[in-house]
């Protein structure tokens, strides 16, 4: 049982041990190349701050599947409502003959996400499935077109949602045309912006771009992570997002937050928009909903949502019974277990134990985030360039050593941690201490 997992990192043989090695070589003859490998172990089990691979190798988890099993991996409520709705039905198809686990979600989404004004939910099953859906309602609401996403952005890999990404390897390059008007505008980026240069500023700075470029008249959405994600979590400077919101509102452009990766507890609130008082008007979220299992979302004003003619919106999956039955457990495990509170203690602990490290290491560009999405921007020795070789070669390391570490950024020099909020202190230093030794051992001239 994975809930039982015992919370110590033990290396049993290499990374990759055997048995890895050997279905990798399986996954190579027939699994398409284009699906790539943070790291070449298959996991056996997991839960808590522990991944354990098929070579009984346990490993310290600094990635959640990608911000996904933020209440920890196989989660005991989570396990037990599966369970309970695997046995009653699998599916019906919400569009055929509705069940109530999925209107129980809607619920809890309008009533948990930000601003208290009448909202509507619709359910999806991935991502970007969700934030193609949130553009489709806010042209069908607005009867405009375009849409602007910025810098840095990641929304997807699906037509729409490659075009709103900035990124072109490896996300866009050779997958075109994409989809048109999709417009792009500068982000806030505190470490690489002037330092002078205020949330305001940087907002005005977008604002001016986008009425000369595109104009508020044709315009439908602006869709923006209030942090990003695989763009190398940037923070933008504060004032920033309250900037455009204000600016979206006045001109009749439908805010979009993409909170697929920052939800759900993750940035010590429930939703990174929290942190400034953002009212988005749609609310985009995906990863961390349900504990591992597929689930997505679009909530929002009323009005809005609720543009689209019946029929417009929906997917034979959509709100899955077994998805909805396990983002019901989840949020519950978010509240009885007290996690918003435990991403922030996470945030505390990894930023004082990072910025001591920067303090001596002028390779560590920045460090930043919020809760347990923590990253650090390496650069080359005394300079602000980036230095995508040292981060590769330090991930590549750390994960000889049993911690699964990712990386991201436009510049491919980002070290990004999103441990679960489920990992234990001990776990979470233990892998902070292997960072700084892998750090410290890589490199260093
Ligand atoms: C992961 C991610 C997506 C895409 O979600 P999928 O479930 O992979 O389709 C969209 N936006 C952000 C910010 C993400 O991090």
């Amino acid at each position: 049982m994975s809930a039982d997992l015992p919370q110590h990192r033990e290396l049993v043989t290499a990374i990759p041990g055997p048995r890895s090695i050997e279905l990798m070589e399986r996954k190579t003859a027939a699994v398409a190349q284009g699906v790539g490998t943070t790291m070449p172990v298959f996991a056996a089990e997991a839960g808590g701050g522990i991944v354990k691979d098929i070579d009984g190798n346990s490993l310290i988890d600094f990635g959640s599947g990608i911000a996904v099993t933020s209440i920890g991996n196989s989660a005991p409520r989570v396990v037990e409502a599966v369970r309970a709705q695997v046995e009653a039905f699998t599916h019906t198809c919400f569009m055929v003959t509705p069940y109530e686990g999925y209107v129980a979600v809607a619920e809890a989404l309008n009533a948990i996400t930000p601003g208290d004004h009448l909202k509507r939910s619709v359910l999806f099953n991935s991502g970007a499935e969700a934030v193609e859906n949130a553009v489709k309602i806010a042209r069908a609401y607005t009867k405009k077109d375009a849409v602007v996403a910025f810098d840095h952005a990641y929304h997807g890999r699906t037509n729409l949602t490659m075009a709103l990404t900035a990124k072109n390897m490896p996300y866009k390059d050779g997958f075109g045309p994409f989809a048109p008007e999709v417009y792009r505008a500068p982000m806030s980026y505190p470490y690489r912006d002037d330092k002078a240069m205020d949330g305001e500023q940087a907002a005005a700075r977008a604002i001016d771009q986008i009425e000369k470029q595109v104009g508020a008249s044709n315009l439908a959405a602006l869709v923006i992570e209030p942090i990003q994600g695989e763009g190398g979590f940037v923070v933008p400077a504060p004032g920033f997002l309250p900037a455009l919101v204000e600016w979206c509102t006045a001109n009749n452009v439908v805010f979009i937050a993409d909170e697929v990766q920052t939800g759900f507890a993750r940035t010590g609130a429930l939703f990174a928009c929290e942190h400034e008082d953002v009212v988005p008007d749609l609310i985009v979220t995906a990863k961390g909903i349900a504990g591992g299992l597929p689930l997505a979302a679009v909530t929002g004003r009323a009005e809005m949502v609720d543009a689209p003619h019946a029929g417009g919106l929906g997917g034979t999956y959509g709100g899955n019974p077994l998805a909805c039955a396990a983002a019901l457990a989840t949020l519950e495990t978010i509240r009885a277990e007290n996690l918003i509170e435990r991403a922030q203690d996470i945030g505390t602990l990894m930023l004082d134990r990072l910025h001591r490290l920067q303090a001596d290491d002028s390779r560590i560009g920045d460090v930043r985030g919020r809760g347990a999405m923590i990253a650090v921007e390496l650069v080359k020795k005394g300079t602000t360039d980036p230095d995508p070789d040292l981060t590769k070669a330090v991930a590549t390391a750390a994960h000889q050593q049993g911690l699964i570490v990712l990386t991201c950024g436009t510049y491919g020099n980002v070290l990004r941690f999103l441990p679960p909020l489920a990992i234990s202190d001990e776990l979470l230093t233990e892998g902070l201490d292997l960072l700084a030794e892998t750090l410290a051992a890589t490199g260093r001239s």
